[in-house]
């Protein structure tokens, strides 16, 4: 049975496909964004902190030297910067003041014995159950209460409200780990250290918050084993994903940029999209004169229906063409959703008329078998009348 991480769940709500390049393909990769290696390089300067605080406090030149140490030993080529107004160095001079920030407000690192560092865990999401979870508490801390504390470190630029770190599923997972595995931990109290805003945030978890985050991540993991298909699923999150090249939404992107620029426009795909953006622009600018021409078409016809009943005529001449009038009553119905729909809608079913003026809703049928709403007798008895088809939207966005 698979053991899920938190991130790894929160990789398949952000993106499917991501996650089964990732986690059922086994594809690695070394690519990876600056704030996760800014990351890495605090939380390391963090763990060697917190192991020499057992011997000795750490001078703060010393860990600043540290962390520059494991920077330039890290560093390599696949480091991206999405920012392309920043720099390297603009990052690792930032982790500085994130660990200068950290050292001042937490010296002599004396808060409460540590009980683990980078602690990897894993434990049943509940007793007996068969969902199984992972992870790594940054820091574990007995506090001089007997309170477990779980320490987190976050490097994120930006600050999360009290109300979402009141929801945080990683350190609520990581509450149900410390109670499973050190049933002496009858209090936890949860901890973020904003190392981006020198902030400390606290938060703690009742039963009943604890039990809802059991059934949320049991029905996640549901869903990831019954997924067939791992749609792709853009967001700005892709500027930081590396598997573009394996990304339908992404690669022809990626071969495209691998071009020389004289090669462009040679490129079959290119072709065909300048092709279409050529035409689609067309049609735009057609469709903006015939909307103009259907308003002036409007107005014209309202004027001549008041000439026609004016002069009461039904044909009116003009230089080379002549304008018929006819006047037809039509029955309108009321608006559908509105209460007087359904009680017309009433009145003809108690009629027994209903069948004559009803259709068939094809788009609520095809949203009721999609969403699986219907199974079982009934789905088995239509399911010779209707198919699956795949079909293509075809959109274009300019750049
Ligand atoms: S590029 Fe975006 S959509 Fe494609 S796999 Fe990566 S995260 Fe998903």
């Amino acid at each position: 049975m698979a053991e899920y991480s938190i991130s790894q769940l929160g990789k398949f709500e952000n993106c499917p496909l991501q996650y089964r390049l990732i986690y059922v393909d086994g594809i690695k990769r070394e690519e990876e964004g600056v704030e996760a290696f800014l990351g890495q390089r605090f939380h390391e300067a963090m763990e060697w902190l917190y192991r020499e605080r057992a011997f000795r406090i750490v001078p703060l030149e010393e860990l600043l030297a540290y962390y520059e140490k494991r920077w330039a030993e890290k560093w390599h080529d696949e480091v991206k910067i999405a920012k392309k107004e920043r720099t390297a160095d603009d990052y690792r001079l930032m982790g500085r003041r994130f660990i200068e920030d950290y050292y001042k407000r937490h010296h002599p690192f004396d808060e409460g014995r540590v009980l683990a560092l980078e602690k990897y865990i894993r434990f049943p999401l509940a007793e007996g159950t068969r969902y199984k979870c992972k992870g790594i508490i940054d820091r574990l801390v007995q506090a001089s209460d007997g309170a477990f504390e779980v320490h987190d470190y976050k490097t994120g630029a930006s600050l999360p409200e009290q109300a979402d770190l009141d929801k945080d599923r990683q350190l609520g997972l990581y509450q149900i780990g410390v109670q499973t595995l050190w049933p002496e931990a009858k209090e936890v109290r949860l901890i973020w250290h904003m190392a981006a805003f020198d902030l400390e945030m606290r938060s703690r978890r009742t039963s009943e918050a604890l039990e809802g985050l059991r059934k949320d991540i049991a029905g996640l993991i549901d869903r990831i084993e019954a997924e067939q298909e791992f749609a792709p699923n853009e967001s700005t999150l892709c500027n930081w994903c590396p598997y573009w090249d394996l990304c339908p939404l992404k690669k022809h992107l990626v071969k495209l940029e691998a071009l020389p620029e004289n090669r462009w426009k040679d490129e079959p795909g290119v072709a065909i999209v300048d092709a279409y953006a050529e035409q689609w622009r067309k049609k735009r600018a057609l469709e903006t004169e015939v909307k103009a021409v259907e308003v002036e078409l409007g107005e014209l016809k309202d004027a001549a229906i008041a000439f026609a009943e004016k002069e009461g005529v039904q044909v009116i001449g003009g230089t080379d063409a002549r304008l018929r009038v006819t006047g037809k009553e039509r029955i309108v119905s009321p608006a559908k959703g509105s209460d007087e729909r359904e009680a017309l809608e009433r009145e003809l079913r108690l009629a027994g008329v209903w069948d004559e003026v009803a259709t068939l809703d094809t788009s609520a049928l095809e949203k009721a078998v999609t969403e699986g709403r219907w199974t079982g007798d009934l789905l088995e008895r239509i399911k010779d009348y209707i198919r699956a088809e795949r079909r293509y939207t075809v959109s274009l966005s300019e750049n």
